[in-house]
């Protein structure tokens, strides 16, 4: 079989139909949601001081779970984690052209929540076996104006959080994740997320649970957990303090979530750890099957983590191979390997951020008073994350899926097919 002729030159594709398909909501969701829609209370906020503040029945039942399982002092939950940003961002008390450093390789909403409080995103290089932000990268991006560090755990295992923290530390800076691709991984035997001054989880369709759209925040600071709480539900009607520095950044939103996502996520939080267990299955399967072809090199696993595998995400020796990586993923996709990420993120690239258009068309925040550096986006600024992104980075998106063992291996034998034929793709 591995002989046949390669489908993109004609040949039968490998992997004929779909593979198994996977749905994520069962019986005991519906009974959760139907209950809540039976009820008649949707949501039970009101953005004002008293009980109504802090969100209905199933929203504080759901904090309350996650608190419990994430083991950090609060869980707060959110109508989606791109809120979870925005609001952890503006609780660590952001001021107007302060530098934020961040990572490009990273969903655009990390960086996009600090350029909501006008804060300046500064991109660091990322670190090519884990691709997540490097911290040497992050050290040299250090200024009077930096005022904190937000790492993402991409792919779904953690940060180098203690060489972050220490840089945090050594400069007096916030330290915020973005942990949305990384639920129920373990950091150093905590969950990832609770490192971090704020962490949290994203909770919509694409990520390991979910309940259509939705975040939570997790922290175990007080105060901030108080600003975002303010945050979330109409900070600016409910703060009623003479406190000046109380009132910083709080505008207030509606960032709240309703009941029946509230009571979807609870049981989805149930699953969690069922969900990891069976993505580090499929990963485990793969590596085996895969880390035999020369020039492809499986994803690693940092020193003191756990994966969970939100894109199973490998690199590829483009001078061993001896085929580009677009040739392959031609010859990949026409033999039928599904959910294949080609490159990744290169936030440092986006045209917003190249012509600096994001509030109005004069360069604002960048170029205001508030922005006293000259800030400049491009390419060059991140050498590895371009690399990985322009040739040699591929990645197959398992969240998503609960492969069986066979379809698995199906995918397995599809490279061994393209491998053992490269030569033809070559030519
Ligand atoms: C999914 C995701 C987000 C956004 O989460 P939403 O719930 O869709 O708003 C942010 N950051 C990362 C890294 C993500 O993967």
């Amino acid at each position: 079989m591995s002989n046949s002729k390669l489908a993109v030159f004609g040949g039968i594709p490998f992997i004929s139909g779909p593979l198994s398909s996977f749905q994520s909501i069962g019986e005991d969701e519906v009974t959760a949601a139907t209950e809540v829609i039976r009820g008649g209370i949707l949501s039970a906020y009101i953005g004002a001081p008293g009980p109504g503040f802090m969100g209905g029945e199933k929203v504080q039942q759901f904090e309350a779970q996650a608190a419990d399982y994430f083991g950090v002092k609060h869980a707060i939950a959110v109508n989606s984690w791109t809120s979870g940003l925005i609001a952890s961002v503006g609780a660590i008390g952001l001021e107007p052209g302060d530098e934020v450093i961040t990572t490009p390789w990273t969903m655009a909403a990390t960086a996009t929540a600090i350029l909501h409080w006008n804060g300046i995103p500064i991109f660091a290089d990322i670190d090519p076996d884990s691709f997540n932000i490097c911290p040497k990268s992050v050290e040299k991006l250090v200024t009077k104006k930096t005022k904190a560090i937000f790492a993402v755990d991409i792919f779904g295992q953690s940060a180098d959080m203690e060489a972050l923290r220490a840089i945090a530390n050594r400069h007096g800076l916030r330290l915020l994740c973005d942990t949305a691709q990384s639920p129920g991984a373990l950091y150093e035997n905590a969950y990832t997320g609770t490192f971090a001054d704020i962490g949290g989880f994203s909770l919509n369709y694409h990520k390991h649970i979910h309940c259509g759209e939705g975040g939570v925040l997790v922290t175990n600071d007080d105060n901030l957990a108080r600003r975002l709480c303010l945050i979330r539900n109409h900070a600016e009607a409910v703060v009623r303090t003479e406190d000046i520095n109380e009132l910083s950044n709080m505008l207030g939103y509606n960032f709240r979530m309703g009941e029946i996502e509230a009571a979807i996520a609870s049981v989805q939080l149930s699953k969690l750890q069922g969900r990891v267990e069976s993505r580090q299955r499929i990963a485990s399967e793969l590596n085996e099957g895969l880390n035999n072809l020369s020039g492809l090199n499986t994803p690693k696993v940092s020193l003191g983590a756990t994966h969970v595998y939100y894109v199973y995400g490998m690199t590829l020796d483009i001078d061993t191979i001896g085929v580009s990586r677009a040739r392959l993923v031609e010859a990949l996709r026409a033999e039928g390997v599904p959910a294949l990420v080609v490159g990744y993120q290169n936030l440092h690239m986006l045209p917003m951020f190249r012509h600096k258009i994001a509030y109005g068309t004069k360069g604002f925040p960048w170029n205001s008073p508030y922005c006293t550096s000259d800030i400049q986006y491009g390419p060059g600024l991140c050498p590895t994350a371009e690399k990985l992104h322009n040739e040699t980075f591929l990645g197959i998106n398992i969240c998503m899926n609960e492969l069986p063992p066979e379809d698995v291996a199906k995918i397995v034998e599809t490279f061994h097919k393209v491998w053992t034929q490269l030569d033809q793709l070559k030519s």
